[in-house]
Formats: structure tokens, sequence, C-alpha cells
């Protein structure tokens, strides 16, 4: 933020500018760097599963040591991942701190809109096998037929063991894919409106065509491929039942543009924030504790065992006072605790400039986007951040040279959105929203500009620091 109108060398307007006019050389060669790693992470890391053990991966490359709430905290250690059913992990660096003066933490989610399966999902029709799938989280259905996906799953085999099928990634693999009807056909449907287009059960996922050579045999199609399913990976009708099976879009990670300023890839909400975070985790020289907790199960509310309303973080906490036999009450350390929320918000869309209010809206590559408050129509379902905590990280930020930016995500009555940041705040930690403003959010292939990336990762390291 820099402004032009000064009283005494006051600034009086807040005006954002471009991170490409205002940033140092060697701090956009450094953007230009930290993309190409977040693009190798975003190859990697297509599930929520895959999030968890890529940052799993690169915590221990980095000194991390994974740690079991059923073992004893193994001595000396001072930085550790607690993971939780592969789906949600808790990163720990003790710093120097007492816990007693609590802690800073960054939270972001590590699951984004798919194609889940429906739980007898396979089914043949007109000579085609199909795969039903039930989507998950909050998609706009036009945006799948035709789009190329790839299958990503685990299944526990009878025997316990956990295997994955991971089909559709690699350029020699074959894809999946949802098919639409021509436009000669399509009088009918063109005349109705984009939500009502197209039907939730017409999304089905085409995933053979060739029969077994048995013709008195029923389902000639659907037997061909549990015939290949079970030769291939030992599976059957029911670990298609029991399985973590996710359709996701199979296009690689790419730049965009002449200048390749942005980046092209699914998943960004809100693996970008992911990956920011892990990275300022990774690097911060911390005095106090922090911690970074990735959750699941952001896109459909948040419930469940590894979603950010579980008691997995009571779980760490209370292992850590007692392993640290730090003298502090659980509630006592939250109160103490102040905490950065890490999702992505909407960059304002020339194209669609009726969405968005102008004025407030976050712009691409103007920087970390700091949301004071998110939430529907009168500030419904709304955490607000205090003016003294958002104050300090302004102040932070103006120290540090974090280019940041307003963001707020559309019009008030245009639609809304919640964060986890409310899961935090309710335990009365000091809360505020910050992430990336991205284009084509929700979408199969989401927009984010490498400016953004790196200034988010700045400011969440500057945080952990201070
Ligand atoms: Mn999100
Ligand atoms: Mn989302």
């Amino acid at each position: 933020m820099a402004n032009k109108r000064k009283i005494g060398g006051e600034e009086l307007f807040l005006k954002s500018e471009l991170f490409w006019d205002i940033a140092s050389k060697s701090e956009q060669n450094k953007a230009e760097k930290l993309a190409g790693e977040y693009k190798d992470f975003l190859d990697r890391a297509k599930t929520e599963k895959q999030t968890i053990a890529r940052v799993s991966e690169l915590a221990r490359k980095n000194g991390l040591t994974v740690v079991d709430l059923n073992e004893k905290l193994p001595k000396g250690k001072t930085k550790m991942i607690f993971i939780n059913r592969g789906k949600s992990a808790i990163l720990v660096n003790l710093g120097k701190g007492d816990m007693a003066v609590g802690a800073n933490f960054l939270i972001a989610h590590v699951d984004s809109p798919r194609m889940d399966l429906k739980v007898k999902p396979l089914y043949e029709d007109g000579e085609i096998a199909y795969f039903k799938p039930n989507y998950y989280g909050g998609i706009k259905k036009y945006h799948w037929p035709v789009t190329p996906l790839a299958m990503q799953g685990t299944v526990v085999l009878k025997n316990g063991q956990e295997i994955e099928i991971n089909i559709g990634l690699k350029d020699d693999e074959p894809i999946f894919l949802i098919s639409d009807l021509l436009p000669h056909l399509d009088n009918e449907r063109n005349d109705k409106p984009l939500g009502k287009a197209i039907d939730a059960e017409e999304l089905n996922i085409i995933v053979g065509t060739k029969p077994v050579a048995d013709k008195k045999a029923k389902e000639r199609v659907k037997l061909a491929v549990l015939e290949w399913l079970y030769k291939n990976y030992k599976i059957g009708e029911e670990e298609l039942f029991t399985a973590d099976i996710r359709f996701v879009p199979a296009h690689k990670t790419r730049d965009v543009g002449f200048d390749r300023g942005l980046i092209a890839s699914y998943g960004q909400d809100d693996r970008v924030c992911v990956f920011a975070t892990l990275k300022g985790f990774l690097e911060a020289r911390n005095n106090r504790m922090s911690i970074l907790y990735l959750v699941d199960k952001e896109e459909t509310g948040s419930i469940g065992a590894t979603g950010a309303e579980s008691f997995f973080l009571e779980n760490v906490i209370n292992y850590l006072i007692r392993e640290l036999k730090s003298e502090v009450g659980i509630y006592d350390f939250y109160r103490r605790s102040k905490a950065i929320s890490a999702d992505v918000t909407a960059a304002y869309d020339p194209d669609y400039k009726q969405a968005y209010d102008p004025n407030n809206v976050a712009r691409l590559g103007h920087g970390v986007v700091i949301e004071k408050y998110v939430g529907y129509r009168g500030k419904s379902y709304t955490m607000e951040a205090e003016p003294f905590f958002i104050r300090a990280i302004i102040n932070l930020f103006h120290k540090n040279k974090v280019v940041w930016q307003t963001g707020h995500l559309g019009k008030a009555d245009s639609g809304g959105g919640g964060t986890i940041a409310g899961y935090l705040s309710n335990r009365n930690i000091e809360v505020v929203d910050m992430g990336v403003a991205l284009l084509n959010m929700h979408s199969p292939y989401e927009l984010s500009s490498k400016a953004d990336i790196y200034s988010a990762y700045k400011g969440y390291k500057v945080f952990l620091e201070n």
C-alpha cells in the first residue's frame, strides 16, 4: 500500500498498487522462483490426502518429526507434525517461547471442490460403463462435462492394506470424461438458466466401453470394468463402496500470459495458502510457539473428525501441555494466541463487473489480501478482526514491506462466503482472514498471480516471527 496525499507525512488515502510497480527487482525474482516450487507442489497434491502427504514429506525434509499422540514426545524435539487420518495435520515449532504466552497460528484448508463417488457408483447404460459421482463442495455444474478427469483415490483391501489408485495425470495414462450434448440437439437446454441447465444426475463419468467376451453375460461392459479393477487392484464393488475415490481435473499446472504472470491450476483454493503458509512456517525464525493447522472438509462445512470444528486441535494442545509439563490451561493458551486464517478470495474480473463492488474487491497482483470480515448479506456468519489486532498486522507489513491490499468478496447481496477463521475465533483466539485473490475460483482451472503468492508467503512468515 502506498498513498499519494499526505499531511505532515501522514498518509490520507488508502490505495493499493501493483507488486510489479513497487517490489524490488530482487523480490520480483524471488516471486518467480517461489512460483516454480508452488507449481511442483500443486502437481503432487490433487487431493486432501496427497496434500497432507506432500506437506509431511516437506516438513520431514525440514527437520520436523512425525509425532504420534499415543506415544511420548521424543526428547529434545522442538519441531513436529501431528497427522489425523491422513487428511488434516498440525505442524508445531515450539520456538523459544513458553506455552503460557500462547502461540501464533496459521490455518488453511487442504480440500477442494471435486467429484466424489456415490456409494454404489458403477453401472452400465447404452453399452457404456459409468461411475456415478456425488459432487463435493460448491461447483458450477457446467464446468465439469468435457473436462479431462483423473482418478485419485485410496482403497483399503480386505486384508487391511491401503493402496492408492492414481490414473490420469501422466501423459501415457487414460483420462476419464463426463460427456455433453452436441449444440445441434441442445435447443431446449440452451434456453434454461445457467444453474438449471445441467442436473447433478447428468454428470456421469465414462470409465469403459469394451465388453467381456461372453455374449451371454449380463452388463458385459460393467463386468469388464470390474474384471479390470480386480486384475489390477484386487478390488470389487464392495471396495468401491469403502474407498476414498476422487475425480479431479487432469490439467497440468501452467503459466498464463506472454509474461507468465499468472498460474493456472486446479485446487488453488486453498492449496495456494497451504503452500504459502507451509513455506512461511518452515522458514520463520520464531521466538513464540508457531502452529500451522491444515484442515479438511472446509468446502462442505468444516464438520467431521478432520474438519476445523474437530477436537483434534484440543488433542494436540492437551498433549503438548502434558508432555512439556506446562502450567497453562488450554483455554488460557487459546486466549493468549493469535491467528491468520489463510484462505483465498475473489479477484476483480473485468468480464463480470456487475458482481463486484469495484472499490472494495481485491485485484490480481496487488499483494496478499487482508479481509477484515467475510460473510453473507447483513454480516451473517461473519468473523470480524478486532481493530487493535488488524492495526498491529498492518504496522508489521509496512515495516517489513509486505505488499498487501484490502479485499471483500463481492456485492453485499450477490452471494457471500464463510471461512475457517470462525472456528479459531470461537475458541477466543484473535484472528484475521488473509489470503490470495483468485480468478475462476472453484472452477477446474483457477488463476493466481505470482506476485500475490509471494506476498502471502512473506506476510505469513513475518507474522510468525513477531
Ligand atoms: Mn477456501
Ligand atoms: Mn472454497
